[in-house]
């Protein structure tokens, strides 16, 4: 038997989330088991942890959209015993049981090595939200970064951060946009030297164009400032469109895209496919210091999660929860 946060729903319809023990035969189907060492907290996370959000297919479920660990037994010729490796994404955690366990069984497709220079607790540190991040900054690097501060919104989040973290490293002047004034100094911490309010950029304007302002963008944030954002970018510039913190519409107009050539890009996480998910880890490994990934970290276990998904459903988390399952 073995620990995992099992979230169960009554005959009301009524979730509730405790850690149980729970042994290795209630596992799902898959070639590969994992000891998991670290899991993580995600949006995605707080709605499986609660009330579902429509994510999770049946009942007792096991979140944890990502995990590391060591492989304990594989009948996959790419994975042997003993290797270290990380999961994100493939609705691992939704629709199948995920990473909130001391053991986890899936495909072997969806996992990936852990790359030389990183161990699984920094992996989890970056997680799902870091991956995508690394995932925005090589869609804006591909579709060129002008010149110019790069934004980030929801700076202070899992995405933000990390994104802010790796964009300074690489040379770039982080402009951040937060809505909480306390994390300024964790904000330049991880390098950015630009801290907008939140207000400032959340405010809808009828003019579809402003100042040419940002040399990209990473958002984390959607609804009207995305749709603002379009408006403040410079000639030809990329924002990557990650997130929905902050809704899912976007009251924009085309006019950006069509009087600036500004460019939306769209990053997904959850079917990326291998290669690039190879890329983005090695690049994980090498362009985000680790210094200031330690300073993101938030510590927790399997017991803390059900508060952890409450609070990161508000927008209370800062940072990156590294969850210790065992
Ligand atoms: P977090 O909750 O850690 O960060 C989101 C941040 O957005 C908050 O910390 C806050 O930053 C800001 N924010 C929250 N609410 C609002 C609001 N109403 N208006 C404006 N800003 C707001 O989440 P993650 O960083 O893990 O994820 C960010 C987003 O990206 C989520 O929507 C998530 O679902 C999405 N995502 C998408 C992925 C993909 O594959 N496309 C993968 C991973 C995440 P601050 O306090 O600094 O203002």
């Amino acid at each position: 038997m073995f620990n995992a946060l099992l979230v169960e729903k009554d005959d009301a319809g009524k979730t509730t989330a405790a850690v149980q023990p729970i042994s290795e035969d209630q596992l799902p189907e898959g070639d590969v088991l994992v000891d998991v060492a670290y899991s993580t907290v995600n949006y995605k996370d707080g709605l499986c942890i609660g009330p579902g959000g429509g994510l999770v297919r049946n009942y007792p479920h096991v979140p944890g959209i990502d995990f590391a660990g060591t492989v304990a037994a594989s009948d996959d010729p790419r994975y042997k015993i003993g290797d270290k490796v990380v999961l994100t994404g493939w609705r691992v955690g939704e629709a199948h049981w995920g990473g909130y366990a001391q053991k986890a069984r899936v495909k072997a497709d969806w996992l990936v090595p852990l790359p030389d220079g990183l161990d699984a607790r920094q992996a989890m540190a970056v997680g799902t939200a870091g991956f995508t991040a690394m995932l925005a900054v090589m869609a804006l690097e591909d579709h060129g970064i002008k010149d110019g501060p790069v934004l980030v919104t929801g700076a202070a989040g899992g995405v933000g951060s990390v994104a802010t973290a790796i964009l300074a490293q690489l040379g770039y002047e982080v402009a951040a946009v937060t809505g909480r004034p306390e994390t300024a100094d964790y904000l330049k911490g991880l390098g950015a030297t630009q801290i907008i309010p939140r207000d400032e950029i959340n405010e809808t304007t009828k003019r579809p164009l402003e100042g040419e302002t940002w040399g990209g963008c990473v958002d984390a944030v959607g609804g009207a400032m995305l749709a603002r954002v379009l408006g403040q970018m410079k000639y030809g510039a990329s924002v990557a469109a990650v997130g929905l913190a902050g809704g899912a519409g976007l009251p924009a107009t085309v006019i950006p895209f069509l009087l600036r050539g500004v460019n939306m890009l769209g990053i997904d996480s959850v079917m990326q496919p291998y290669e690039n998910r190879l890329r983005a880890w090695e690049r994980i490994a090498s362009d985000l210091p680790m210094d200031k990934l330690e300073a993101m970290i938030k510590p927790a276990t399997l017991s803390d999660l059900p508060q952890l998904g409450a609070d990161i459903l508000k927008g209370q988390v800062q940072g990156r929860v590294v969850v210790d399952v065992n």
